[in-house]
């Protein structure tokens, strides 16, 4: 999958995000993987891209208010079925 990584901290006005091809994640128990479709960006990202927050580990993808479908699931996920609308926010790892 196509992403914008984190791959080093920097000023978001000197683009720190790069283009990259990242393997498609394997979602663990209780956990979904989510096409997306729609991502906002928002000021815990800049603040992420700019070493801001602690605990950020690296390579990273920021964005964590999205909104796509269910394309995948790992086990214990409930009653979630593939093409399900997910919206979702997060602050856990991307
Ligand atoms: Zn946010």
């Amino acid at each position: 999958m196509r992403a914008m990584v984190l791959e080093g901290f920097g000023q978001a006005a000197a683009a720190p995000l790069k283009k990259r091809d990242v393997p498609v994640p394997i979602p663990g128990p209780g956990e979904i993987l989510i096409r997306v479709r729609f991502c906002g960006v928002c000021h815990t990202d800049l603040h992420t891209v700019e070493g801001e927050l602690p605990d950020i580990v690296l390579p990273r993808i920021p964005g964590h208010e999205v909104v796509g479908t269910v394309a995948g699931a790992g086990k214990a996920t409930g009653k979630l079925s593939l093409g399900f609308i997910a919206p979702a926010a997060t602050a856990g790892s991307a």
